[in-house]
């Protein structure tokens, strides 16, 4: 069985240039896969695959303007709000995530930025309840400071994710409440406080090729580079502004894991939202190019994931194992159930 491999990540190398990237995203699809798998196999079991539940703690009315995002407060979209949710509830869905093979849960609070008081507390016991299951710890819960990174690190928090979204010159398209340095900022705090960074961008927001080189560049920058990277595509809500933007074609996103693959060759690569607009097949090519990580369960804070049957399923197919079940798959349970291919 697979052993863990998102380890500290301390690569030595350069940072690359966004010309680099910009180069290696333009090379022949296939050659670039092959030297992504080429690179993945010499620093990953390329059998594992790390899986994550991500479950919505505190649901809509954020007032960030992110206009990919149901969650804003700004837009009429169908998600409802939800005020932060209980600690046992919390702790009774990552019981069932660790039960379906999850080995890491993520919660997620639509907040612009931390405030201390009783809604943090309650998160710093969730965090400090859910490690004590024996999971690995996640949290996205927007812009922190140093003291609340230390409580967060202090209750066992393995993985704070915070994302860059896309290229610094195409940034301003989409967000216009915090700017990119804040977001950097706050994955320096992270860092500082000994917590793993987990961070990376959404595809088909409208940028061209050279803001996804910049996302690239940004994030292989980083010093050490992130232990965990999620690349998603955009999932299309309505009542967003960017509810009509046209989706990448599916090569593009093949291109961003194996290019990141290439320039980040320890970084765990989560193939996240939008995986239910992905066939099978697309998939597949994105796991040989270095994607070693998926979110399961039905629902991604607030948008559609593959079910799990389908995706234990899938991993059956492709001959790849969840990293950390010894004893069971992404819901050994379910693997047996027909696959509708409709779910991803
Ligand atoms: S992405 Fe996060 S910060 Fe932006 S509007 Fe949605 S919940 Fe708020």
């Amino acid at each position: 069985m697979p052993e863990r491999t998102d380890t500290a990540v301390a690569d030595p190398r350069t940072p690359p240039s966004i010309e680099a990237a910009e180069a290696l995203l333009a090379r022949p699809l296939l050659e670039l896969v092959f030297e992504a798998a080429t690179i993945h196999r010499q620093h990953h079991d390329p059998r594992a695959i790390q899986c994550s539940q991500l479950l919505s703690v505190k649901t809509g009315g954020c007032p960030e303007d992110c206009k990919y995002c149901s969650q804003s407060a700004r837009y009429d979209t169908p998600t409802g709000r939800s005020p932060l949710a209980e600690v046992d509830e919390v702790l009774d869905a990552a019981r069932q995530a660790q039960a379906n093979g999850a080995d890491r849960f993520c919660m997620g609070a639509a907040w612009r930025q931390v405030k201390d008081g009783a809604e943090f507390d309650a998160v710093v016991e969730m965090v400090r309840r859910v490690k004590d299951l024996g999971l690995e710890t996640c949290v996205t819960l927007g812009m922190l400071q140093d003291h609340q990174a230390a409580r967060l690190a202090e209750a066992g928090l393995d993985f704070y994710n915070h994302n860059l979204d896309t290229g610094r010159s195409h940034y301003g398209n989409v967000i216009g409440t915090r700017t990119y340095d804040d977001r950097l900022a706050t994955l320096e705090r992270v860092r500082a406080a000994g917590i793993h960074v987990c961070s990376g961008g959404i595809l088909g927001l409208g940028e061209g090729p050279r803001a996804r080189a910049e996302l690239l560049a940004e994030l292989a920058g980083l010093d050490p580079q992130p232990e965990s990277l999620p690349i998603n595509q955009l999932v299309h809500v309505a009542g967003t502004p960017l509810a009509e933007e046209q989706a990448l074609p599916w090569t593009e996103v093949v291109r961003m894991i194996a290019a990141a693959r290439v320039l980040m060759p320890r970084t765990v690569i989560r193939l996240s939202a939008g995986r239910t607009e992905m066939d099978e097949a697309t998939q597949a090519l994105c796991f040989l190019a270095g994607a070693n990580s998926i979110f399961v369960g039905d629902e991604l804070l607030t948008t559609p994931n593959p079910s799990p049957s389908g995706d234990a399923a899938l991993l059956a197919r492709l001959g790849l194992e969840p990293l950390r079940r010894p004893d069971r798959t992404c819901s050994t349970a379910a693997a047996t159930d027909a696959h509708d291919p409709s779910d991803g």
